[in-house]
């Protein structure tokens, strides 16, 4: 099966062929430095839903592949719920992952170790023709007070899931997959495409 991915995040697109290849799923993964005539689409959608759901049907129609396409982001309990679908430009429209890390640390300054609570969301959609499918993963944890760790991007360094002592950036990247909201979310896509494969013999098969 051919895709294409929403995405020019390098990590993002290693993660998701990583998850790929661990399955035995035969994909064969196409990102937008293949389509390189595909705008960009403005994420001004209030849910992560809305923004993967945008993503990938401009993509799908675009191309005129199956698209596939991810929203994700932190929401904090402490700051009810904030970055959410800011997460990506919390510090400015224009910020990088440390500036946002940093303003998140700042924001959770004085915020006490029992109430770090947040978690990790991602909605993954897939757009094929007309079909438009979702898929969510979640990951809880808690907020650290300073990062830790080199591995992953984002809010990684300061992320801690539930029940570990070592932030997402201190675990290999297997170790994150198998426990991230990103991880989880394709696991669901994959069950989808896996049954609708034995079921029809063909996911392009819209029926
Ligand atoms: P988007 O899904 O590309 O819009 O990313 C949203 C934001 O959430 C980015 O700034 C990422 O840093 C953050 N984010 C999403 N997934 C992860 C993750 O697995 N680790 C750390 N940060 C993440």
């Amino acid at each position: 099966m051919e895709i294409v991915l929403a995405t020019k995040n390098r990590k993002k697109i290693e993660e998701i062929k990583k998850i790929c290849e661990t399955t035995g799923t035969d994909f064969k993964i196409y990102t937008l430095d293949d389509f390189p005539g595909c705008g960009d689409v403005e994420e001004d959608g209030e849910t992560f839903e809305a923004n993967a759901v945008k993503k990938a049907v401009y993509i799908s129609k675009s191309t005129g592949m199956t698209a596939l396409a991810d929203d994700s982001g932190l929401e904090v309990d402490a700051l009810n719920g904030a970055p959410g679908v800011f997460s990506a430009r919390y510090a400015g429209p224009s910020a990088d992952d440390r500036a946002n890390l940093e303003k998140l640390l700042q924001e959770m300054r004085d915020v006490p170790p029992g109430e770090r609570g947040a978690r990790f969301v991602c909605c993954i959609a897939m757009a094929s023709g007309d079909e438009v499918r979702t898929f969510f993963g979640y990951v809880e944890g808690v907020i650290g007070t300073e990062p830790r760790g080199e591995n992953g991007f984002g809010y990684d360094p300061v992320f801690y899931p539930k029940g570990h002592d070592r932030s997402f950036a201190e675990m290999t990247e297997s170790e994150k997959n198998a426990l991230s909201h990103r991880g989880a979310a394709l696991r669901e896509l994959q069950k989808y495409l896996l049954k609708k494969r034995d079921t029809s013999g063909d996911i392009g098969d819209n029926s």
